[in-house]
């Protein structure tokens, strides 16, 4: 559960046009161990998907630009790697779970065929087992085996991200990505997705990004958080750490505020003034300085560093010790 095999240091990504440079991903460094869930936080816009696209090397051709910093992943860095390498590693070693599950999914392919094809294609089971392998991860997710046969279109939203969820599972990658994995489903199906891919996560000991703008789902799922803004993480440590009373980044603060709580006598909900900066023009010094309310004079000339307060770090001058 300690064996560091994920680290991303000083990732930088920007997408170039002729017209503009969008700053997506502003220097930003995490790591994840063994078995591990990291909650990637963040509005629309923070960069979170960016982070996800760089990790698998799935960034738009031609525009998007790692310009700076290093992925490691079991002490390779996949910045360096060769596309045939970055093929095998990608559904192999780790894999993506999309917010649609209709844009994952093949619509005339059946789902048993669409798994079968995940293990055919990565070599992990021979052709004459391959159909039975179907089944077992198919029941493993919790579908009848019986439905392979059935196309994408036959199956319910939460049935659907299943599938995807199988065919993510199909190679036992060591990682997965999830891109909010259940924002498309109900909120009684997306308890169930989340529940399943918690208790497949234990299970098969795989290590796990979560990408959500939902803190509840972050609660539910995962052992650390990093929360974004900007192309930044501006805060970031255990759950315990991002959950608790205590010092924390004004926006953690402000989006905290922003949900509902259950012994909160508050009629109305506070959000947090303002909107995400433009990413072609960044405010110079803290980004978050014309939304904060704790904003100083040195806020609006210098970034800020990263402290370390313990398990967590914090991107704020006001604890500059
Ligand atoms: Fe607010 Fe300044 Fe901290 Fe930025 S650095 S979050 S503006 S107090």
């Amino acid at each position: 559960m300690s064996e560091k095999f994920l680290e991303i240091k000083d990732l930088a990504v920007t997408y170039e046009t002729d017209e503009e440079n969008v700053n997506a991903v502003n220097s930003i460094s995490f790591s994840l161990n063994k078995g591990e869930t990291l909650g990637i936080v963040g509005e629309t816009g923070a960069g979170k998907t960016t982070t996800a696209l760089s990790i698998m090397q799935l960034l738009p051709k031609e525009v998007g630009k790692i310009k700076n910093g290093s992925i490691i992943f079991n002490d390779e860095n996949l910045l360096e790697k060769n596309s045939h390498y970055l093929r095998q590693i990608r559904g192999e070693k780790i894999s993506m779970i999309f917010q649609d599950p209709m844009t994952s999914l093949n619509p005339v392919l059946t789902v048993g065929e669409q798994i079968g094809e995940a293990l055919e294609l990565h070599n992990k089971a021979k052709k004459e087992n391959i159909n039975q392998r179907v089944g077992e991860i198919m029941e493993l997710v919790g579908i009848p085996a019986a439905r392979k046969s059935e196309y994408p279109h036959q199956f319910s939203g939460g049935m659907k991200q299943r599938v995807v969820i199988a065919i993510a599972l199909a190679c036992e990658p060591e990682l997965i990505i999830a891109d909010e994995p259940t924002t498309a489903l109900d909120v009684t199906i997306q308890a169930q997705v989340l529940d399943l891919m918690d208790e497949l996560k234990n299970t098969l000991n795989t290590s796990m990004i979560m990408i959500t703008h939902d803190l509840g789902i972050v609660a539910q799922t995962c052992d650390k958080v990093a929360i974004m803004y900007a192309g930044e993480i501006i805060e970031s440590g255990t759950l315990e750490d991002i959950f608790s009373e205590g010092n924390h980044h004004p926006y953690t603060v402000g989006l905290f505020n922003s949900i509902p709580k259950l012994n909160d006598k508050k009629t109305r909900l506070e959000p947090i003034d303002g909107l995400m900066p433009d990413p072609t023009n960044l405010p110079k010094g803290c980004k978050f300085h014309p939304r904060c309310l704790h904003c100083m004079k040195k806020c609006k000339m210098e970034e800020p560093k990263v402290y370390k307060k313990g398990t967590k770090t914090i991107r704020c001058h006001l604890y500059d010790n």
